[in-house]
This record gives structure tokens, C-alpha cells and sequence, in this order.
């Protein structure tokens, strides 16, 4: 019954309009790396991975990144302006108990 207007909220985090990822969503990065057997020249393999870490632009576009070329690309993203968002805790927490160094 107390419902807030939107307009009444503070945009306390430029990612409350940013859905959060999910197993569907993919690493946006592409990278230089030749698969083995491929024969082909395509530098240009998408990564395809799951998706941990959202960078969200100035622009409200967002491209989305596994943890490893998310944790690789941060610098750059934040240098273009964007903000990020890392998810990739919830890896730590899927981890086997006592696989844990
Ligand atoms: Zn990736």
C-alpha cells in the first residue's frame, strides 16, 4: 500500500535498470586466440562463456563478459566511461566445500 513512485526514487545505482545475468546470457568478448583444427584464418572467435560481469555505458548500453576477459577488459571499460558489475562471486560460491585452497 506504500508504494513509491518512481519518480519519488533516488537512482541510487545506475544498474537498477540493468536485469541481472543469467545462465543464458553470454561473454560478449571476442578473442584473437586460433582454435586448434579450425584451418581457418578467423581471428575473430567469440568468446561465448558465461556471463559474470556487466559493464554498463554512459550511453545505457551495456556488453557483458565472463570473468575472465571481464577482469581483463576492466581497466578499458572503465577508461571508456563505463560502470561495472561483477557477479563472479556466486563461481566462489559454487565451488565444491573444502576444494578451497
Ligand atoms: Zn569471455
Amino acid at each position: 500500500m506504500t508504494a513509491i513512485a518512481p519518480e519519488m526514487q533516488a537512482p541510487a545505482s545506475a544498474f537498477d535498470t540493468v536485469p541481472a545475468l543469467t545462465a543464458a546470457d553470454r561473454c560478449d568478448a571476442t578473442t584473437t586466440t586460433i582454435r586448434e583444427g579450425s584451418g581457418s584464418a578467423n581471428p575473430r572467435v567469440p568468446c561465448g562463456a558465461q556471463a559474470y560481469v556487466t559493464a554498463l555505458f554512459p550511453s545505457g548500453s551495456t556488453l557483458q563478459f565472463c570473468a575472465h576477459h571481464g577482469h581483463n577488459l576492466e581497466a578499458s571499460l572503465v577508461q571508456k566511461g563505463a560502470v561495472i558489475r561483477d557477479d563472479s562471486g556466486v563461481l566462489q560460491q559454487n565451488t565444491k566445500p573444502g576444494a578451497s585452497a
